[in-house]
């Protein structure tokens, strides 16, 4: 049984002061709801929030992380740094980073494998864009980077890995994939994951959903047998709403 995991991506939101605002409201929004909930602030804010979200149901990721331990990276942070704010989360391959950052799936493989390395679950994001979905190649893109993604993880590491679909064309843009789109997606990852990693593992890994996930398609979105929660972006800048995709999740 895999327990459903709801992570709120905030992107480059929110001030600090807001932030320290919903960090607490979700903590009390979400107590009890029997799923595992996790907040993904932006770099400058991971050490206020992880003050106040450490040690409570609450974990604590980060948005992206360096394959290197340390060194000439300006910019840059390492998955060591992550772990001593308490973060337990560290998502990686995320479109915009794909997209806006030139990041490749070989680049992103290195950083699964580094965020292992240092302790952290890494989740790692896949998808198709509107023009790859529309040539029928999705299952091809996705092949793509969970080979290049996952090339250093073994089935030893099912339960510290989460792998997080996520159709480029429903990112942000109000368009949720329909259940039946997101749960297709699902069930091909699942498998691929089976053949690769074996069944045990396969059947172990959290694979969530993520595109313009809001409180109204949340419960259908994660009724879906193979959809194991969320990776929530707009949505989860409000904690009612936040919570209510949580709730939605029992
Ligand atoms: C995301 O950034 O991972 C995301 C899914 O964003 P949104 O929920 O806003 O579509």
């Amino acid at each position: 049984m895999r327990t459903k995991l709801i992570a709120g991506n905030w992107k480059m939101n929110p001030s600090l002061a807001k932030g320290r605002e919903l960090a607490r409201e979700v903590v009390e929004r979400t107590r009890g709801l029997g799923c595992e909930v996790v907040v993904i602030p932006p770099v400058p804010l991971v050490q206020a929030i992880g003050e106040i979200v450490v040690g409570t149901h609450v974990g604590l990721g980060a948005q992206n992380l360096h394959p290197e331990r340390s060194g000439a990276y300006t910019g840059e942070a390492a998955g060591s740094m992550w772990v001593e704010l308490g973060a337990r989360y560290v998502l990686c391959g995320h479109s915009e980073r794909r997209q806006l950052f030139g990041e490749t799936s070989r680049f992103v493989g290195a950083k699964v494998a580094a965020a292992r390395r240092d302790g952290l679950v890494p989740i790692l994001c896949v998808g198709e864009t509107l023009d790859e979905r529309e040539a029928g190649v999705t299952e091809a893109v996705v092949t793509e980077q969970l080979v290049a993604g996952l090339a250093d993880v073994g089935a030893a590491d099912a339960d510290g890995i989460v792998i997080a679909y996520e159709p480029v064309w429903a990112i942000g843009t109000g368009k949720n994939a329909t259940p039946e789109q997101a749960q297709a997606v699902h069930r091909f990852v699942r498998g691929w994951l089976g053949q690769h990693l074996g069944a045990d593992a396969a059947e172990r890994i959290r694979i969530l959903y993520g595109g313009s996930v809001k409180a109204s398609n949340a419960k259908e979105l994660l009724g879906q047998p193979d959809i194991d929660g969320a990776l929530v972006g707009g949505a989860s800048l409000e904690a009612a709403g936040f919570a209510a995709i949580a709730a939605a999740s029992a």
